[in-house]
């Protein structure tokens, strides 16, 4: 199918299968923080998550493009793909470093959604954005591997099957450069859970699932090991482009969800015997966020492009996921500023949208650490941390 024509028939399914899962739908979650569990099984069900596995391991071969057009549409329905997302991505360190026993072992019972693999553990309380220094540590005794340590932010532990762990393996003061000596799991959580594995859910301003993790000399089996021990680093960078990419995407959704609410409310609401959207005040504030999130997009459809043609798109990724943020998050402002009292009131879920999209001028890189890697990478200046 011509990429256009893929692209209209994508959207228009994912906008179709977004329709059953209304605005309360999210709110009563939200209300509970409880988990999407219906809206991700009718995702998964209609193959979506598996969009970026190939068709050789079951799942439908499509590109960074095509993934992204799916997380955007279901921010842009009012829903969040972050309930889901890392289900499309995570599984891609596998695909790229994988052997081919775990690739033949994981990848089609992932791509039918029999196994979730959306639990990514990278980040730890003591050491914040300077991940080379983690100590969450796996000591190789024998043919299993015995960890300990702490994970905190790991989302969506508690729904999925697998974890995609990335820990130390060689002690930092033993390795020449800092990138070196980090390697990744790919754990169980089914049979980790209570054998040294201690999940505590973290409540946080919006409903994201996610938790901390206490690994008490946890044993698991060597050959969980992904690719070669000691290349960790290398791995979890390549899947960073895709995550960005595909956040971005997100980011453009809420936008589009944030301005479209906005305009209408606009022309609806009436004050001083007028719809409050004929006043400049109102509308050139919903104006100037439109532009934004359509000059972001055009950023993440060219990274999305570059990393489908296998060529570098680090700095376009990293662009895109910045100004996607940015965009998301001035548009879910104007639309607050918009709607007056009623943008902090549940009911017209303005505020539930406003903190969701609040979280990735933080997460999964905050945006100084984007600003210092154009700084260094592209603009070759000094390096700053
Ligand atoms: C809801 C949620 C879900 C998450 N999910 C996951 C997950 O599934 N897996 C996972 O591994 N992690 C996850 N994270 C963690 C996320 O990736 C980190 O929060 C993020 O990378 C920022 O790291 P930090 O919180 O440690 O902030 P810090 O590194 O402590 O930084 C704090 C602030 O200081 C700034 N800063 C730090 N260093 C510098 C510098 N040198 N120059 C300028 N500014 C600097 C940062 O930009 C930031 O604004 C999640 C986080 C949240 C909140």
């Amino acid at each position: 199918m011509p990429g256009e024509e893929l692209h209209q028939d994508l959207r228009a399914g994912v906008r179709d299968l977004c329709k059953a899962f209304s605005d309360t739908y999210w709110r009563e979650l939200d209300v509970q923080r409880a988990y999407p569990e219906a809206f991700v099984k009718a995702l998964t069900d209609a193959g979506y998550l598996a969009a970026l596995i190939p068709e050789a391991y079951g799942g439908s071969g499509l590109g960074v493009t095509e993934a992204s057009i799916i997380l955007e549409e279901v921010n842009r329905s009012g829903g969040n793909a972050g309930a889901c997302h890392a289900q499309m991505y995570t599984m891609g360190t596998l695909l790229r470093h994988g052997s081919d026993a775990q690739k033949r072992a994981y990848l089609p019972k992932i791509a039918s959604g029999a196994l979730r693999l959306q639990a990514f553990g990278v980040s730890e309380p003591t050491i914040g954005s300077d991940t080379t220094q983690m100590k969450t540590f796996a000591s190789r005794k024998g043919d299993t591997y015995v960890i300990r340590g702490q994970k905190v932010w790991i989302s969506r532990a508690e729904h999925s099957d697998l974890l995609l762990l990335v820990v130390r393996t060689t002690p930092i003061e033993q390795v020449k450069k800092r990138t070196e000596g980090l390697s990744i799991l790919l754990v169980d959580l089914r049979e980790a859970v209570g054998r040294g594995l201690t999940i505590r859910p973290i409540r946080t301003m919006m409903n994201h699932a996610t938790t901390e993790l206490f690994f008490d000399d946890l044993k698991v089996p060597a050959d969980t090991l992904v690719g070669e021990e000691g290349k960790g680093f290398r791995y979890l960078i390549d899947g960073l482009n895709a995550e960005r990419i595909l956040i971005a995407a997100e980011c453009v959704g809420d936008g589009r969800w944030f301005i479209e609410r906005a305009a209408r409310y606009a022309k609806e609401r009436v004050v001083f015997g007028r719809p409050i959207g004929q006043n400049q005040g109102i509308q050139f504030p919903i104006a100037r966020a439109h532009v934004n999130v359509e000059a972001a997009d055009l950023m993440r459809v060219r990274a999305a492009d570059l990393f489908d043609r296998g060529e570098p798109c680090g700095a376009e990724a990293n662009m895109a996921k910045l100004l996607a943020a940015d965009a998301s998050w001035e548009a879910a402002n104007v639309a607050v500023q918009t709607y007056g009292g009623f943008g902090f009131a549940e009911e017209y879920d303005i505020e539930r949208k406003f903190r969701e999209t609040r979280l990735y001028q933080v997460a999964p890189i905050s945006t100084n650490l984007i600003l210092a890697f154009m700084a260094e990478h592209v603009l070759g200046l000094p390096r700053s941390y």
